[in-house]
């Protein structure tokens, strides 16, 4: 699984890195990005999976 942030939707609201730490992170200014260029590791897909579904956004973009 790939994740990603989608930059034009993000509003910097910070679930992403909430539910997903080891995935994502926040820059200085709040917006979410990922930690990972490619595949993320099998453990952190439940936890991609749950900042997929709290951001309010739509921002989190997860992909095979
Ligand atoms: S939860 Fe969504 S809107 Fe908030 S920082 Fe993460 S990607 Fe951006």
């Amino acid at each position: 699984m790939k994740a990603r942030i989608d930059a034009s939707r993000c509003e910097a609201r910070g679930y992403c890195a909430k539910y997903a730490p080891g995935v994502f992170e926040l820059d200085d200014d709040g917006y979410g990005r990922a930690l990972f260029d490619g595949d993320i590791p099998a453990e952190l897909e439940a936890d991609a999976r749950m900042a997929f579904d709290a951001c309010p956004e739509q921002a989190v973009v997860l992909s095979d």
